[in-house]
């Protein structure tokens, strides 16, 4: 991409029009299960990297659990899940994403933290605060999945995409891209810096959240979880409101609209939990 940013630079050296649309082919790429189109400017390899090393400062702060039973659990339905996603991935011809992903599950131990969060290249965190909320291995699907889902939808790099084109406008990105990297850290910690040490990250959009839904649904039930529970998840956690929110439900749109979208999309997500059986 940058070898195609430095051309469209030199041959349009006064033609912007012509160096925007070179920089939307190159890095409009689809959703999977949507097939929405997103702006994916920066490199997946290189937000993967970014992801990596502000994971390990996160669990280097933080203190894992030693609880066997519940590391074991997070790690079991994680598992499952990433295994669906990168079957989604190749069954939809994304088979070259996959590369893009190093799964880890960790479990914090933090009861006052009702949260979990996939950063982009597949780092897991999931609070213990969670899991009274989840209760079960198909309850923790349910969260699991929708983080997972905005990793394999790349929602962190249209997050970044647009921080960065809001920036710099579509010229100025393409020569920051092609001549000072330092720009993609800044915008992903602005993103993911701080909110990971807190115990959350900033706010997808609700175009972000309902793909992440969607798309989460269809990994459960390809996981062999049933997709039904993800009513009954998403009322447990709306009624954990009240007083003092959950930190998922303060980064998310309220359960009921979602519930009722998702009612619309379990028997989509139902094909592939029978598929299974
Ligand atoms: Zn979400």
């Amino acid at each position: 991409m940058k070898t195609i940013s430095h051309l469209a630079i030199k041959l349009c050296g006064h033609s912007a029009v012509l160096l925007l649309l070179l920089t939307f082919l190159i890095s409009c790429a689809s959703v999977p299960v949507t097939e929405r189109k997103g702006l994916h400017l920066v490199p997946d390899s290189e937000i993967a990297t970014m992801s990596y090393d502000e994971y390990n400062k996160v669990l280097k702060k933080s203190k894992l659990s030693t609880d066997t039973a519940k590391v074991n659990m997070v790690r079991r339905v994680g598992q499952r899940i990433a295994a669906a996603s990168e079957e989604l991935l190749r069954e939809s011809g994304r088979g070259a994403d996959i590369t893009n992903y190093k799964w880890e599950f960790n479990l914090i131990e933090d009861d006052k933290t009702v949260n979990a969060w996939c950063m982009p290249g597949g780092k897991i965190a999931v609070y213990t605060g969670l899991l009274p909320i989840t209760q079960d291995d198909n309850g923790l699907a349910v969260v699991m999945s929708h983080e997972v889902s905005h990793a394999i939808a790349k929602h962190g790099n249209e997050r970044m995409s647009q921080g960065l084109l809001a920036q710099l406008g579509a010229v100025g990105l393409s020569l920051a891209l092609s001549t000072s990297p330092g720009v993609t850290s800044d915008i992903f910690m602005q993103a993911y810096g701080a909110g990971t040490q807190v115990g959350f990250l900033l706010p997808y959009s609700r175009i972000h959240e309902a793909e992440a839904d969607h798309i989460g649904l269809i990994l459960m039930a390809k996981a062999g979880y049933d997709p039904h529970g993800a009513i009954a998840l998403w009322q447990r956690m709306s009624a954990k409101g009240g007083s003092r929110s959950p930190e998922f439900l303060s980064t998310h749109p309220a359960p009921e609209s979602r519930i009722r979208n998702i009612e619309a999309e379990i028997p989509e997500a139902m094909k592939y939990y029978k598929a299974r059986r």
